[in-house]
């Protein structure tokens, strides 16, 4: 690179390292690899994402959102395993050494790493068309991970915040937002999603499953549904949390349909023991009950009451073939 592969590692990224401060770190950026302490009688959990310029983002999008959204995606798998977050590694294909560019994505993911208190370890920088990947590394206490396989018949389907944002965000970006009001916010859903962290962590012992909603809520409910032995589920559809931003932009039937298809919203879904639902209020983030597992395969949703069937690509594979799945 032209600044200077080590230059630029030096300037930008090895000062995210807080190895004094973080017991875990024996060695951070700087050497051939880290060298890192898994806690006693936990077990660590890692998951990798990757974007690519032209595939899961424009051209031109700024530095500081890529970070966030980066971020965002890689510590919400964290979030769906009930993780605390660790370490991270960061790969960076970059066309060019940029400093304007370096500046505001390192300053951006130095502030989420310090917000969410997991520390940048290590990574690899590489010259070509622009991709970044995140890999993220948490601990969870031995044998106690939620994991998308644990769902059984009359559990409750719940999921946390508002679902549908981040795709109101994306076509407001694309087409214009009708709602200068709500533009702000939506895109800030879309750009800067907020990984549910403590709300997974205090999902451990509690939750049957769990998963983050990054394909759409239909789509990711089926992986929990297939994975817990092909069980079925009832959803209430007026039961989904909307935001009123994204309501008020694009009407109530848009925005559940992005609710259930559009993907991204990086929420938790999980499914809860019924009698667990007194506890559901003492969970650090706002979380509403959607639905029901049942026995039968079916994938069932009601609205006020009414069966009903909405189009879209979710729906209509759901229509056909009895399951929803990718
Ligand atoms: P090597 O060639 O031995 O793989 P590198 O020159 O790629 O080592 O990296 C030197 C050090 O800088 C390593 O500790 C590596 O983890 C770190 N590093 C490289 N790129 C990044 C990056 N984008 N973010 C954080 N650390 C990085
Ligand atoms: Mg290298």
């Amino acid at each position: 690179m032209s600044l200077g592969e080590f230059e630029l590692i030096k300037r930008f990224f090895a000062p995210l390292t807080e190895a004094s401060s973080d017991a875990s770190v024996v060695l951070g950026v700087g050497d051939d690899c880290a060298i890192l302490n898994v806690p006693d009688q936990h077990q660590l959990v890692l998951s990798i994402d990757t974007l690519v310029e032209g595939t899961h983002f424009l051209p031109d999008t700024p530095a500081e959102h890529l970070a966030s959204r980066l971020f965002g995606a890689a510590m919400s798998d964290l979030a769906a395993m009930g993780a605390t977050p660790a370490w991270l590694t960061l790969g960076l294909t970059l066309p060019e050494s940029d400093i304007n560019w370096l500046q505001s994505f390192s300053t951006k993911l130095g502030q989420l790493c310090r917000e969410y208190q997991i520390n940048l370890i290590g990574g690899d920088t590489t010259k070509g068309p622009l991709a970044l990947t995140a890999q993220v590394h948490g601990f969870v206490p031995t044998g106690k991970a939620l994991r998308r396989t644990g769902a059984q018949v009359d559990d409750l389907i719940c999921v946390s915040g508002y679902l549908g944002d981040s795709r109101g965000g994306l076509e407001g970006l694309l087409n214009g937002f009708p709602d200068q009001s709500a533009a702000e916010y939506l895109h800030k859903r879309f750009y800067a999603p907020s990984p549910q962290i403590e709300l997974g962590q205090s999902l451990l012992n509690k939750a049957s499953s769990a998963i983050d909603i990054s394909d759409g809520l239909l789509s990711d409910l089926a992986h929990i549904l297939n994975s817990s032995g092909n069980l079925g589920a009832r959803l209430q559809l007026e039961a989904i949390p909307l935001s009123p931003q994204l309501v008020q932009s694009f009407g109530e039937e848009k925005a559940r349909q992005w609710a259930l298809t559009g993907g991204e919203d990086f929420e938790l879904c999980f499914t809860l023991p019924p009698q667990a639902l007194a506890q559901l209020a003492q969970l650090p983030a706002p979380v509403a009950v959607i639905g029901k597992v049942t026995e039968d395969t079916d994938l069932q949703l009601f609205l006020r009451g009414e069966l009903c069937e909405i189009s879209g690509s979710g729906y209509d594979h759901f229509r056909n073939s009895g399951q929803v799945s990718e």
